[in-house]
C-alpha cells in the first residue's frame, strides 16, 4: 500500500507521454509545484533526514533542482549553489563533461561557491540514468565538498542512475518512484 506522501506526490506529478520525444514518459513536476499543499510535503520530506544535521550549501541542479533547492536551503538555513549548463554562470567556473543520450555536454559552477570541507546537499527533481546527478557529484568533489546525499522527488529505477550515484559514495534520497 502506499502512503499518504507517495499518493500525494504521485497524484500531482503529471505524465506527459512522448515529451520530449517519442517513447518518453515524461514527469512533469510543474503541477507538483502549483499545488500548495503536494510542494510544501515535498519540500518538507527532501529536509526531514537531515533535521539536526548542519548543512552549509545546497547544490540545485539547472532547471528544477533550482526550485527546489532554493525552498529546501531556506528551510536548512543553508547556502545554494547553482549548477548549470556551460555558459551561464558569470564569473570562474569549474567544468565537467557528461554524456548525453545522443553526445555530450557541459555543467559547470562557480569556482568560489563551496568552501573544502563545507556539508553539501545535491538536489534534482529526478534521477533517471544518473548522468547528470554524477557529473554534479564530480564537481562539487573537484571542490572539495563532503557530500552528504544527493535527494530526488522522484527516482526511475529501472534506469539505474541511484546505484551510480552510490557507488561514488554518496547516499541517494527520493520520495517515490515510477517503474
Ligand atoms: P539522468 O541524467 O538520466 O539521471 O537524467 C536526469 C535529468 O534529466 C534530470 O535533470 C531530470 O529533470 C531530467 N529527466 C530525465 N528523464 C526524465 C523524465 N522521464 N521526466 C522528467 N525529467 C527527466
Amino acid at each position: 500500500m502506499k502512503s499518504t506522501l507517495e499518493q500525494t506526490l504521485l497524484s500531482a506529478i503529471r505524465t506527459i507521454p512522448d515529451y520530449p520525444k517519442p517513447g518518453v514518459l515524461f514527469r512533469d513536476i510543474t503541477t507538483m509545484l502549483g499545488d500548495a499543499r503536494a510542494f510544501r510535503r515535498a519540500v518538507d520530506e527532501l529536509v526531514h533526514p537531515w533535521a539536526g544535521t548542519k548543512i552549509d550549501k545546497i547544490a540545485g541542479i539547472e532547471a528544477r533542482g533550482f526550485i527546489l533547492g532554493g525552498a529546501v536551503a531556506h528551510q536548512m538555513s543553508a547556502g545554494f549553489v547553482p549548477i548549470r549548463k556551460k555558459g551561464k554562470l558569470p564569473h570562474d567556473t569549474v567544468r565537467v563533461a557528461y554524456s548525453l543520450e545522443y553526445g555530450i555536454d557541459e555543467m559547470e559552477m562557480h569556482k568560489d561557491a563551496i568552501a573544502p570541507g563545507e556539508r553539501v546537499i545535491l538536489i534534482d527533481d529526478l534521477i533517471a540514468t544518473g548522468g547528470t546527478a554524477e557529473a554534479a557529484v564530480k564537481l562539487l568533489k573537484q571542490m572539495g565538498a563532503v557530500i552528504e546525499a544527493a535527494c530526488f522527488v522522484i527516482d526511475l529505477p529501472d534506469l539505474g542512475g541511484r546505484a551510480k550515484i552510490e557507488a561514488l559514495g554518496v547516499p541517494v534520497h527520493t520520495l517515490i518512484s515510477f517503474d
